[in-house]
């Protein structure tokens, strides 16, 4: 389109055109024309960024994703200085499922949702604010910033939490600024968020045992393949612990099925907290469980199954009635260590659970209650 059609579009549609003073009835020069145009040019370009960002959000497939991007390329995409991201958190969803919590400085997670609403009041909506001032809740911690736009997070009515960007400059994000933009931008951030929440609730529900609350067999198949593909690269030991429970059955028979349920609970949660949080608990099977402990010797792996098998002895377990159950382990130990040559990593995986399998039978067979290491066989 020429210059001149567009000046007189613009003109015909009046309102993107300054007033021009009533004295004089001459149309706007060239030179504000070509400004608002620049300026138009530069809304479109904007405008695409934002929409590209949002494309990339929407693809986010999880918690990690979405924050990294929202807490990190965002001060690229949006030429900010700071960012900060408020959470209400009040069950650690988010917290549980991010492994590297505290990389993420710019990230509030809050057990209650009153400093949001304090934020806010009573009906959430994008504000532009001069920073520098006292404020309360404060938001950045970061004196050189002038301006912030703050963003509500509402899902299905209820305000989640507030996306923060800042800048040093005052007139940044000055009131007299558009928030369509922001506007949008806070909805998709909302709409990704409760995306990665159902997706993280349905992966947890697919790799989880309900009863016991620890990784299940299927998770446990893939904890394995990613461990031994892992420890083959940084050629670190691997061990593999199996732990069944001796003469369940008679418990089951003796005080009935919720007593056995709530035992299996308790020595799942009582292993999953002596243990890192890189190792692997996961329910194998009924009354089993399998252990994987990466960059774990085979010394510390005995020493660990040690410590789990004494202290499960002494775990305070009662049946209905208010007595106490004697429970014992048998538990069974193998470790990986990779080799100088190649080797085929399902057929790693395959051996060492064969040699740990083994060790729990050996346990059994020399009277339960006891720890059996087996040496892993090519
Ligand atoms: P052993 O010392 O040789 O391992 O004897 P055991 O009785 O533990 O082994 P067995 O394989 O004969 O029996 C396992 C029992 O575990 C039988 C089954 O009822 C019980 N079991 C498996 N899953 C569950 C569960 O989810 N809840 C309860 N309460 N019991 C379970
Ligand atoms: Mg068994
Ligand atoms: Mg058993």
């Amino acid at each position: 389109m020429s210059f001149e059609r567009v000046k007189k579009r613009m003109l015909e549609a009046g309102s993107v055109l300054p007033d021009t003073p009533r004295h004089s009835r001459a149309p706007a020069d060239e030179a504000t024309v070509q400004e608002l145009l620049k300026k138009a040019a530069q809304n479109e370009q904007i405008l695409k960024r934002y929409q590209r960002f949002e494309l990339r959000l929407l693809d986010a497939s999880g918690f990690s994703e979405l924050l990294n991007l929202l807490l990190d390329d965002s001060l690229a995409y949006f030429q900010l200085d700071a960012i900060e991201l408020w959470l209400y958190d009040p069950e650690q969803t988010v917290a549980e499922h991010i492994e590297n919590l505290d990389d993420y400085s710019n990230l509030l997670l809050l057990p209650k949702s009153e400093p949001l609403k304090q934020l806010y009041g009573a009906k959430p909506s994008v504000q532009l604010v001069s920073l520098g001032r006292v404020q309360s809740p404060a938001i950045f911690h970061n004196a050189a910033l002038r301006s912030a736009a703050m963003l509500p997070l509402v899902r299905q009515g209820v305000l989640v939490g507030s996306l923060h960007m800042g800048a040093r400059g005052h007139k940044r994000f000055a009131l007299d600024k558009s928030t369509d933009f922001i506007n949008h931008l806070a909805s998709v951030v909302a709409v990704c968020f409760e995306n990665v929440v159902n997706q993280e609730r349905l992966h947890r529900l697919s790799m989880y045992d309900m009863l016991t609350q620890v990784k299940n067999r299927r998770a446990f198949n893939q904890a394995l393949e990613k461990e031994v593909s892992r420890a083959s690269r940084n050629k670190e030991l691997l061990s593999l612990l199996f732990v069944d429970l001796d003469h369940f059955k008679r418990i089951n028979d003796s005080h009935g099925h919720p007593t056995g349920d709530r035992a299996l609970k308790i020595v799942a949660q009582h292993i999953n907290q002596m243990l890192r949080k890189t190792d692997h608990v996961c329910r194998y099977g009924g009354e089993e469980f399998a252990l994987l402990l990466p960059n774990c010797s085979p010394e510390r792996a005995l020493e660990i199954a040690e410590r789990i098998r004494m202290q499960v002895s002494q775990l305070p377990i009662y049946n209905d009635a208010g007595q106490s159950l004697n429970l014992t382990l048998s538990i069974g130990v193998s470790c990986w260590q990779p080799g100088t040559t190649a080797c085929e990593q399902a057929l790693v995986s395959e051996r060492l659970v064969r040699c740990a399998d083994e060790g729990v039978y050996s346990a059994k067979s020399k009277g339960r209650n006891t720890v059996e290491f087996v040496a892993y066989q090519q």
